[in-house]
């Protein structure tokens, strides 16, 4: 809802300032479905705000799961679709949202990377999921945001601030800093403005591999900003920030070598701040291969024999389709 042409229309009807605030905090609340069911407000008041505004610009097109991982198809006013997946677990109630329709970036083990570039969400797009989800679940609510749905953030970087913004402001979602998160593929230079800004948003890097033409095989990428230039903004980032950086590394077939591990242990241990995040990678039409299981184990033993500090995250959604790189309209 464009929050401004609210203020307006509003103050054209004369009304008082307290009203904006009524509407804008049963908006953020999830609680209502349309304007009709705000019975605080007045009949005449609720008819034309109906008339004029709708309170997302999504809609639901299928939505799959149980009580703890759902996907939702959601379809957006010019037509385009994206993904968004709710997770229930740990502490907090979690939103995947998606930052772009489809991505540029075309890494081979994720299936939004195959359906190329369609357009930059804009930042109502993007806080809408979040809504969506909040209405959806009603009265629970959404307490953490991850930015690891279809897109690469950092190249629709002014979109997602801005919504990082609402979705953080005690005037909006009121999502602490901390329990938002982004994840790059890896775009150096953004990682540097990201530093630079001193915010306390969490930041993780797409690593999947220390060997610089292993990664540029997977993540093409990795052939505009090499390894290195990607560790100093790594190291830039962390001197700047004093926070921890999180490295994402999907278990394949072709990075769980001896030689791959050695390379991530000095890596990783390169900066007391860098921890590492191991995932088991999902199953994609025409992508990587999951490492087997005796690969993992091998991969995992090795790591442990030289102290590496690390978290194997549990998948979500494999099943939905719904997992880590797996999202995909078409
Ligand atoms: S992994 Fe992320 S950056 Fe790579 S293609 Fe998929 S959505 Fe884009």
């Amino acid at each position: 809802m464009d929050l401004s042409l609210l203020k307006k229309t509003l103050d054209e009807l004369e009304l008082p300032s307290f009203r904006y605030r009524q509407i804008v905090k049963n908006y953020y609340s999830g609680r209502y479905l349309n304007f009709d069911q705000m019975t605080d407000l007045s009949l005449d008041l609720r008819q034309k705000l109906s008339q004029t505004f709708s309170l997302l610009s999504i809609s639901e097109e299928t939505v799959v799961g149980d009580e703890s991982t759902q996907k939702a198809l959601l379809k957006l006013s010019d037509g385009q679709k994206i993904e968004s997946v709710f997770m229930d677990y740990e502490d907090w109630l979690t939103v995947c949202v998606s930052s772009q329709v489809g991505c540029p970036l075309a890494c081979s083990f994720c299936a939004t990377g195959k359906m190329g570039f369609k357009r930059n969400l804009i930042a109502g797009e993007i806080v809408d999921q979040i809504l969506y989800w909040n209405q959806k679940i009603y009265p629970k609510y959404i307490g953490r945001v991850v930015f690891m749905g279809m897109g690469e953030p950092f190249l629709n970087w002014e979109n997602v601030l801005e919504a990082i913004n609402i979705i953080n402001s005690k005037d909006g979602l009121n999502i602490g800093a901390r329990k938002i998160s982004i994840s790059t593929a890896g775009v150096v230079n953004k990682i540097i403005e990201f530093a630079n800004l001193d915010i306390q948003i969490n930041l993780a890097v797409s690593l999947h591999s220390v060997d610089q033409k292993t990664r540029e095989s997977f993540m093409p990428i990795a052939k505009k900003y090499s390894l290195l230039e990607l560790k100093n903004a790594c190291n830039y980032y962390v001197g700047k920030t004093n926070r921890q950086l999180f490295f994402e590394y999907a278990l394949m077939s072709e990075n769980t070598s001896q030689n791959d591990a050695k390379l991530l242990v000095n890596f990783i241990k390169s900066n007391r701040l860098f921890f590492l995040n191991l995932i088991p990678l999902n199953l994609v039409d025409g992508g990587m291969t999951p490492a087997t299981k005796k690969q993992q184990e091998f991969f995992i033993d090795y790591l442990n024999k030289f102290g590496v500090e690390y978290s194997l995250r549990r998948s979500f959604g494999q099943k939905l389709n719904a997992a880590c790189g797996q999202l995909a309209t078409v």
